[in-house]
């Protein structure tokens, strides 16, 4: 029997670090060389031209079709001049990846020959033939039309020979069939009502930015032994596999020192991401072996999303180069940390004010209060779709472990904030806030640092954490697409934003001073808002009932958490806030919970297959040789003396027996649950079914499976070892 396992292993053991080229350029140089960046607009476009792009990039002014030709030719010079032949619309449709489809620049000249052509109208629109991308049913196969809408405000960017247009990916009759297009909308909202409560504060502000900063983690294994486990190339996660003896328990990997192999693989990639402009900064071990984590500086949030699903895809590219796997899977191994990706979370005036971060004046710190406190408004009235936004079949094994986040949304604010928070509660009004001769309006409490440096806590327990200027949601998944957290996030700051300027104008409009209407109401938020806040140990049993008992939601069941999606207060908020409409929210929860379902179905497929083709026939093998030994022993010491001379073999003859009929009765469950559970019409009680069918049997075959694999000889053992998998050499 040939084994691929000791081939694999071999195979790894031989691999040297690639010889990684250092560019002779500072990285000031290679920085966005592959991006049409605002200097290559400058420097490709006609003067009027370039500045119309600018103003409809910079204030979002209708683009004007008349110069979208102009614009089409200065790209493609540039992109020519960079070895481009190709382009195509790159969108990001709801399968969590990104999608291209790549045309040439050719056309026929209607004389028997080609010309080079790139029209405005085909760097503006496309309509790919797209119709198998998940959907949800808004477009029936009669008008199955998606069309592709250049975003001007994503720059156009090279890879290898063509050029790539952000776009976004909406149907025939408008609904978004992708994440760019709600998030589009998402920002607008937010600066809408960020930009109106900032005025109560600077009267020359005209537009609020979100700010996103991800941090990405990830596993990297050797690519033969990833090619010597079906389960890890079929569903991107160990289906089986028992503990390496060691794996974290001595801390030894985090931050420690990054092995050569992987060194090289990530100085790679930090090269080719700043060529295409993702300004990476931070590159470190994680905690798990095997685990890394890349995080770039905090970018403008659409195009921090852009760049993360560029990343991703780039990751997997350089990974091959190298002879690794890059896994985004949230939970590649059981027993180790699984993979998150933090979603560092802001907003910032357009002339630079950052509104997470306190300030020298009462004015600024009035206004750092309203913005901490209307985000935990936000969160509070909608922390369970918050939470459905980062939920999915894979990213459920992750979250609610001792590692990640807890399936509670709760809001970490650090003592400084916490303390803060509750002067403006108590005290009486006139106490917060005095009149102060010349020097204005003063706060009657201690002056908050303009930089809350220790308040960086490193609380890994909470899911949605202030971090000194900045929120940073910590439960996204590390394969998910940042813009689905974005998109809620976004939208309930901008609901909690209008909502407050609403109530203040009202209180104005009645007389009341400014300041004091603002003082009122950010008063009784910080009540409302309570709930919320939980500065403790997410992980302790204590806080589920006390979550519980402060009416958060602690549904952890995936198929369910999508329900709040459909929930009327939310459908109410992302209609008014002009996100998503009814038909659209229905729709992607279609494609939720039938995605859900998918992964769960090919992963109890796998579990099958390697289960019929891999374990029982190595245990039974191992198990005939045991066996046949007992027989030898027999033979030589007669049957009494031999068996007990046997006994050790005997029994581990027996525990196979044993455990084989138990794993071969419970696939045939596995099997018969699944055609059961198809046999449910609607998406959502299909997925409800696997949820709580599937996933349980599958869990108590892995378990007898890995007690086998303690076993069975480690020479028969034909799937790599998880000490194997997860120690790169
Ligand atoms: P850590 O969480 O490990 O301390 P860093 O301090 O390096 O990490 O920051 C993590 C990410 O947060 C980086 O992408 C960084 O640019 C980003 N970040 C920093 N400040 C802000 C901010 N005000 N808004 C959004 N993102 C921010
Ligand atoms: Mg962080």
């Amino acid at each position: 029997m040939v084994n691929l396992r000791f081939g694999a292993i071999e195979e790894a053991y031989k691999k040297r670090p690639l010889e990684v080229k250092t560019p002779t350029e500072r990285p000031e140089q290679f920085y966005g060389k592959y991006v049409f960046n605002r200097t290559m607009m400058y420097k490709y476009l006609p003067v009027d031209v370039y500045q119309k792009l600018i103003d409809v990039i910079d204030n979002g002014s209708r683009l004007d079709r008349s110069i979208a030709d102009a614009v089409a030719q200065g790209m493609k010079k540039w992109a020519e001049e960079h070895g481009a032949t190709h382009y195509t619309h790159w969108f990001q449709p709801l399968t969590e990846g990104t999608a291209e489809k790549h045309d040439a620049f050719i056309e026929h000249d209607g004389k028997g020959g080609m010309i080079e052509e790139f029209s405005g109208k085909l760097l503006v629109q496309q309509e790919p033939d797209a119709s198998s991308f998940p959907n949800g049913g808004i477009r029936n196969t009669f008008e199955a039309r998606g069309y592709s809408a250049w975003d001007p405000t994503s720059p156009v960017f090279i890879i290898e020979d063509t050029l790539c247009i952000p776009t976004i990916f909406i149907s025939y009759t408008g609904e978004s069939l992708d994440y760019k297009a709600p998030l589009l909308k998402s920002l607008h909202a937010v600066n809408v009502a960020a930009t109106k409560v900032c005025q109560y504060f600077y009267q020359d502000v005209k537009q609020v930015h979100t700010n996103l900063g991800w941090e990405q983690e990830y596993f990297l294994v050797d690519e033969n032994l990833y090619f010597a486990r079906p389960d890890l190339m079929l569903t991107g996660r160990t289906l089986m596999g028992h503990d390496s003896a060691k794996n974290q328990q001595m801390d030894d990997h985090y931050f420690g020192t990054i092995p050569e192999r992987v060194q090289a693989f990530m100085k790679d990639l930090e090269i080719q991401a700043l060529e295409l402009g993702i300004p990476c900064k931070t590159r470190h071990n994680e905690v798990a072996p095997g685990q890394f984590e890349l995080a770039p500086i905090f970018e403008e949030c659409n195009l921090a999303v852009d760049h993360n699903m560029l990343l991703m895809s780039l990751m997997k590219k350089v990974a091959h180069k190298h002879s690794f796997r890059v896994l985004l899977h949230e939970k590649p191994f059981n027993g180790v940390n699984g993979s998150g990706k933090h979603n560092n979370w802001s907003l910032t005036t357009d002339n630079g004010i950052l509104l997470h971060a306190a300030g020298k004046t009462f004015n600024d710190n009035l206004r750092f209060v309203v913005f901490i406190v209307e985000t935990l408004m936000a969160v509070y009235k909608h922390n369970g779709l918050l939470k459905a936004s980062v939920m999915s079949a894979t990213n459920d094994h992750r979250l609610g472990g001792n590692e990640a986040p807890p399936a509670i949304i709760s809001s970490f604010l650090g003592k400084q904030i916490s303390d803060l928070l509750e002067h403006i509660e108590k005290s009486d009004k006139e106490n917060i806030f005095s009149l102060r001769g010349k020097t204005g309006l003063q706060m009657d409490i201690p002056e908050i640092p303009e930089l809350l440096i220790d308040n960086t806590d490193r609380n890994r327990t909470s899911p949605f954490a202030f971090t000194g200027n900045r929120f940073e949601f910590r439960a996204v998944g590390s394969g998910a697409n940042c813009a689905s957290a974005m998109i809620v996030l976004n939208t309930t700051v901008a609901e909690a934003l209008q909502n407050f300027s609403e109530r203040v104008d009202a209180l104005v409009a009645k007389g009341e001073e400014l300041p004091s209407a603002i003082i009122d109401i950010i008063r009784e938020d910080i009540k409302t808002s309570k709930p919320i806040h939980f500065d403790g140990n997410g992980y302790a049993e204590s806080w589920k009932k006390e979550a519980l008992r402060r009416g958060l939601d602690c549904e952890s069941n995936c198929p369910k958490c999508f329900d709040r999606y459909l929930d009327e207060d939310s459908i109410k908020m992302f209609e008014s806030m002009n996100v998503m409409n009814r038909n659209e929210l229905e729709a992607r929860n279609e494609v939720k919970w039938e995605t859900y379902t998918k992964k769960i179905q090919i992963e109890a497929r796998v579990m099958g297959d390697l289960t019929m083709n891999h374990i029982i026939p190595v245990a039974t093998h191992y198990q005939s040789q045991l066996a046949k030994n007992v027989q030898n022993m027999v033979n030589i010491f007669g049957d009494v003396e031999g068996k007990k001379l046997s006994e050790r073999n005997i029994k581990i003859i027996r525990e196979i027996a044993e455990r084989t009929n138990i794993i071969e009765t419970e696939v045939e469950e596995l099997v018969n649950a699944r055609k059961q559970a198809n046999k449910t019409e609607s998406q959502r009680d299909r997925a409800i079914a696997y949820h709580d069918t599937i996933v349980p049997k599958m869990e108590e075959i892995r378990y007898h499976i890995d007690k086998l694999e303690l076993v069975v000889s480690d020479e028969l053992w034909t799937l790599p070892k998880y000490r194997e998998l997860l120690f790169i050499r």
